[in-house]
């Protein structure tokens, strides 16, 4: 059967990448735009650290003086802006005046932006090196926090975005699933082991055998450090060629065993553009939900109701 999530996710995002001025040069960039009518089916929640911070905008760029977010909030290094003031403090209490609200607003991912001393996380599309030291200083407390975290460059890809996408509502699923005995655990890796497997080959395989070798229940933190496990392997991308190995193998799979049929899904040897593949995938998506059969893909096929 498919697992069709339908409560509304909720992401915090970087309030620059939502299209507020709040740079310290007063721009900002409207990457909600790339969603088009998908942007409302989610709950949005834009903060900025440098702004809670209180150093208004325009304001001069900060860096971290030598080290990393984790590093700072262990006291090893400074915030300090252009002119070498310190505002370590200020950025403190910004950033945690940011989680709080996150919090408040019961986020379960962020789209960060990257290279950013306050919200950049780590580099998954920048090529640019020089661009500070991932992970800011308000990225570190995301990080620890266990968030599903999204770079905002990926949202200009189709691709990319659906890749976040299908993996997001996975996770959110997983995360708000009980998960209290062995048939619960059962149920949890048939719907999610063939995605798993695409990302993480290595991983799944070691899980899929642990889990096959249990004889007796679990007892309850072996089965949280499992979510736990599950949830970090979906928070890591995929990628293009991966994506489209992985939708043939679990395409045929469905072709062999309930007779779907669908003439747009290519094998993966044949060429196509980015926009082609995205189309087979949710044309696929929909088939299986219509007919209420799990695709290993797109284990969880969000639909928000309202
Ligand atoms: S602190 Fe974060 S939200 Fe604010 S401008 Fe910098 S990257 Fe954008």
């Amino acid at each position: 059967m498919t697992y069709i999530f339908d409560e509304k996710i909720r992401i915090g995002i970087s309030a620059c990448m939502y299209g507020a001025k709040v740079r310290y040069n007063s721009k900002g960039y409207e990457m909600m735009g790339y969603l088009k009518r998908e942007k409302s089916n989610y709950v949005w929640t834009p903060v900025c650290p440098e702004v809670m911070s209180g150093m208004g905008v325009t304001r001069l760029p900060i860096r971290l003086t030598g080290g990393n977010g984790h590093d700072f909030w262990e006291g090893k290094v400074k915030v300090k802006n252009k002119i070498g003031r310190d505002v370590s403090l200020m950025m403190k209490k910004g950033a945690e005046a940011c989680f709080e609200t996150l919090e408040r607003a019961r986020v379960d991912a962020y789209i960060f932006m990257e290279g950013s001393p306050s919200c950049g996380v780590y580099r998954t599309t920048l090529r640019n090196k020089r661009l500070g030291h991932p992970p800011g200083v308000f990225g570190s407390l995301l990080l620890k926090k266990g968030l599903f975290l999204i770079p905002a460059q990926d949202l200009q890809s189709p691709v990319k975005w659906w890749d976040w996408r299908r993996r997001l509502s996975a996770f959110v699923w997983l995360k708000h699933r009980p998960m209290s005995n062995l048939n619960e655990l059962y149920d949890t890796w048939h719907t999610l082991k063939f995605l798993s497997q695409e990302i993480d080959e290595k991983f799944a395989r070691e899980l899929g055998k642990k889990i096959a070798d249990f004889k007796i229940e679990p007892p309850l933190n072996v089965l949280e450090d499992i979510r736990w496990q599950i949830l970090n392997t979906l928070r890591k991308p995929s990628d293009v060629k991966k994506v489209k190995q992985w939708l043939w193998k679990n395409y045929t799979h469905l072709k062999k065993h309930e007779g779907i049929e669908l003439e747009s899904v290519c094998p993966p040897e044949i060429y196509r553009n980015m926009t082609n593949i995205v189309d087979e995938m949710i044309t696929v998506e929909r088939e299986v939900k219509s007919k209420d059969i799990l695709f290993g893909t797109s284990p969880i096929i969000y639909s928000p109701r309202y």
